[in-house]
């Protein structure tokens, strides 16, 4: 168990200042065991606004600095995190509950390799090529910062989340207003002192503080030119109409809930393998997730055997950290809506509890890992993100089905095809309306590849240079010049 790495960081970081937020002291719990780690003080409104002045006067200085300079603070801040990591790494377990193994191993390693990438990225970038597209004319193409970003987190992965919205939007020269999830802001401040002596003064600020109260003030203030956010549906919503008043740019990574299309021919050992770990990776609260099983007739029955007697294996919650493999939810709130969405769908005639399906007994938060069966394309439990280590069965008899089931979804983030025919698993990957689709896999990012995605689960790309464009504007020059030299 990651011990309390002393003492914990608490300052915001605004305009250079490591400052003690002025608003109310809100809990900060561990979700493993329930307790009260430290209570922080949001930002208050006039720290709010000061941050994004701080911002919007930073923005000349660091726009201007040239994708070397900006990818040197870039590496240097990959230093500092690769310096803090095993303390970072206890923090990410101690306010998320998840184990301190896979917090090292997987969290921090993501974050301090997106730092890198975007170093070299906006180092690299290409575009259209400047040239005379009407005689007498010279056309260049550029691409420019936006101004000041807000950039708005959830609690599932925080240092990643940073990493993912700071990184590339610095990157691009803009500066930065960013609030971590009011639940999970304990690693980002305990990097804000390392970040603050790399940083001109203003270019990054740190806000903490709930979505109602520093998040909304956020997004309607006039000075802020983009607003990304990673979170809920119904907050990417609420950011929409807040922003349309001053027509910002938006970025949104918002639920998801991926199909998971097993085919009769699929290596069942790899399908019940990687379902194990990737629907209930980070307790299934993962927008990603491998949670909807659309598996075909003739594997369905042993799939679901084999994969019960696998999800029932799962470790969680046991003394010794490297023993476990998942944490608890996030809070009681969560723990209970997932509960209760399990509860609805086990009150349908027809769907089959394989394993789980109850709260733990005992300290934190956490939600026996869960396989349903027997689940129909329009039940609930089909339909909506859970956003916790539940996982649903459907069968289907020939692929167009399952295709068919796999779209019909608000959501369109992510989604796998299982099969050892690889012109099946084509088809069947070119068919899907998902922003990423793997095969005989899930799950795997590479900061090179973009991550986004489709319908109500947004739009606006994470991590690759494809990120870069989204935090950054095209510009076109045109000179007027004569055509004959004298
Ligand atoms: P959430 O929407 O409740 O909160 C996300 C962030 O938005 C928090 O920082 C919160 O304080 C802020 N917020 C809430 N209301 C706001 C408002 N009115 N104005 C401004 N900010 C506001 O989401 P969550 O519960 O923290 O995270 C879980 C959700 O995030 C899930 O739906 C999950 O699928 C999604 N998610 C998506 C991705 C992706 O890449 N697409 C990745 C991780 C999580």
């Amino acid at each position: 168990m990651p011990g309390t790495p002393t003492p914990l960081c608490t300052a915001l970081l605004i305009d250079g200042e490591l400052v003690e937020g002025c608003g109310p002291a809100e809990p900060i719990l561990n979700p493993a065991t329930g307790e009260t780690l430290v209570r922080i003080a949001e930002a208050g409104v006039e720290q709010v606004e000061a941050a994004i002045v701080a911002a919007q006067r930073a923005f000349a200085g660091w726009a201007r600095t040239t994708p070397q300079q900006r990818a040197g603070v870039l590496l240097e801040i990959a230093d500092a995190l690769q310096r803090q990591q095993e303390q970072l790494a206890c923090l990410e377990a101690l306010n998320c509950g998840k184990p301190l193994h896979l917090a090292r191993q997987d969290d921090l390693a993501a974050a301090i390799d997106v730092f890198r990438f975007f170093a070299g990225a906006v180092r690299c970038q290409t575009g259209q090529l400047a040239g005379e597209y009407l005689p007498g004319y010279t056309s260049l193409v550029r691409r420019d910062p936006l101004g000041v970003v807000a950039s708005i987190a959830p609690w599932n992965y925080p240092i990643m989340m940073a990493a993912w919205k700071i990184a590339p939007a610095l990157a691009a020269g803009n500066t930065l207003v960013f609030k971590p999830s009011e639940h999970t802001p304990l690693s980002i401040l305990a990097l804000a002192p390392a970040l603050n002596a790399l940083l001109p003064p203003g270019v990054l600020n740190i806000v903490c503080g709930g979505g109602e109260s520093v998040g909304s003030h956020l997004v309607s203030h006039p000075a802020v030119r983009m607003v990304s956010l990673t979170g809920d549906i119904v907050t990417g919503q609420k950011i929409l109409q807040a922003a349309s008043r001053t027509l910002k740019r938006t970025h949104l990574e918002l639920g998801g809930k991926a199909p998971v299309i097993v085919c009769d021919d699929a290596d069942l050992e790899a399908v019940v393998a990687g379902v194990r770990a990737y629907g209930y990776y980070n307790a299934g609260q993962d927008c990603t997730a491998a949670c909807r099983i659309y598996a075909q007739a003739g594997i369905h029955d042993r799939l679901v055997e084999e994969l019960g007697a696998a999800v029932a294996s799962l470790r969680f919650a046991g003394k010794r950290d490297a023993d476990n493999e998942i944490g608890p939810l996030i809070t009681p709130r969560q723990r209970d809506r997932v509960a209760s969405f399990v509860e609805r769908a086990l009150g349908q005639p027809h769907i089959e509890r394989v394993t789980g399906a109850a709260v733990h007994s005992g300290p934190g938060f956490y939600y026996q890992p869960t396989l349903l069966a027997g689940c129909r394309q329009h039940d609930e439990i089909v339909q909506r993100e859970v956003f916790g280590p539940v996982v649903t069965v459907t069968r289907f008899e020939g692929l167009a089905q399952a295709v068919d089931w796999a779209n019909d979804s608000e959501y369109g983030l992510a989604s796998s095809v299982w099969t050892q025919n690889l012109d099946k698993a084509m088809q069947v990957a070119n068919r899907l309306q998902y922003g990423c689709t793997w095969i005989n896999s899930h799950f795997m990012l590479a900061s090179e590849m973009p991550h986004g995605g489709l319908k109500r689960s947004g739009y606006g790309k994470d991590l690759s240079s494809d990120s870069l464009q989204d935090y950054s504007v095209v510009r076109h020059i045109m000179a007027r010049h004569g055509e004959h030299l004298e």
